[in-house]
């Protein structure tokens, strides 16, 4: 039986090793181009393990998934577009917050998602212990410790993301109770809206409360109120509990 052919999209924040980890992952069956139309590089290899072929892509690096900066479009149009299998949030385990706030983002999008703590040889110096099960069952995704310098934990990602390809999860977390009752009249409204049909509602909704002009023009509602900052502030709150029963140190 010929197994279908899995994608995998790495994004993260800029310098977390993500291309480190891209390269531990695919060696050198890599191709560098540019993104189309723009001097963005763009490197997509294949992943081999076992009976499994797997394209992978390396994003370019950001803190939020906007539709303010090139590089956010990039990766947000790719995630939206190409829907990959999997999307692999390559976070750094010396920064947490920083990383989890993207990796939200992400959940907001879509389920498939596996988080790659990477850098864990320098947190460990630092003195950091991160407790893997725990941030797991937190967030309710896979999560793999990682290290692109000493190897640690690259055999557990590739057995992760393949298993991930073929199971979904989603992520249980609320902004406050007027922002869910915003979020479900909105998406009342999109429903109706069959060329919307590919997207999610709640996430479209989310980016109306947020002011994203992109998601504006595509669903042609543009709201008087930005929620943005409340928004903001929830997902830092999920992000300090979960770290505060996760991360020691
Ligand atoms: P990107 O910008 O996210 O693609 O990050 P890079 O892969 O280019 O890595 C940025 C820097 O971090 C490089 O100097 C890497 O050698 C280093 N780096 C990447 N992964 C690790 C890791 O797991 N541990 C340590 N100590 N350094 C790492
Ligand atoms: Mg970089
Ligand atoms: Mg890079």
């Amino acid at each position: 039986i010929e197994s279908k052919k899995i994608k995998i999209a790495l994004l993260g924040n800029p310098n977390v090793g993500k291309t480190s980890i891209f390269n531990a992952l695919t060696g050198s069956r890599q191709i560098v181009a540019n993104w189309p139309g723009v001097t963005v590089e763009k490197r997509t290899g294949v992943m081999k393990l076992a009976n499994h072929t797997v394209d992978v892509v390396d994003l370019p690096g950001t803190y939020t998934l906007g539709a303010t900066s090139l590089d956010e479009r990039i990766a947000r149009d790719f995630l939206i577009n190409e829907r990959p299998d999997v999307a692999l949030v390559i976070g750094d385990a010396v920064n947490l917050e920083r990383s989890l706030y993207l990796l939200l983002q992400v959940l907001e999008l879509r389920g498939d998602v596996v988080l790659a703590v990477n850098a864990i040889d320098e947190a460990r110096k630092a003195g950091f212990e991160i407790d893997k099960h725990e941030l797991s069952k937190q967030l309710g995704i896979p999560v793999v410790l990682t290290s692109a310098v000493t190897g640690e934990g690259i055999e557990e990602l590739k057995n992760t993301l393949i298993k991930s390809a073929r199971s979904s999860s989603h992520v249980h977390y609320l902004f406050t109770d007027e922002i869910e009752a915003s979020l479900r009249n909105l998406s009342d409204r999109i429903k109706g809206n069959a060329s919307l049909s590919a997207f999610d509602q709640r996430w479209l909704s989310i980016k109306l409360l947020e002011r994203d002009k992109e998601v504006e023009k595509l669903t042609g509602i543009s709201l008087d109120y930005d929620y943005s900052i409340e928004i903001a502030e929830t997902r830092y709150k999920y992000i300090k509990r979960i770290l505060s029963s996760s991360v020691k140190g």
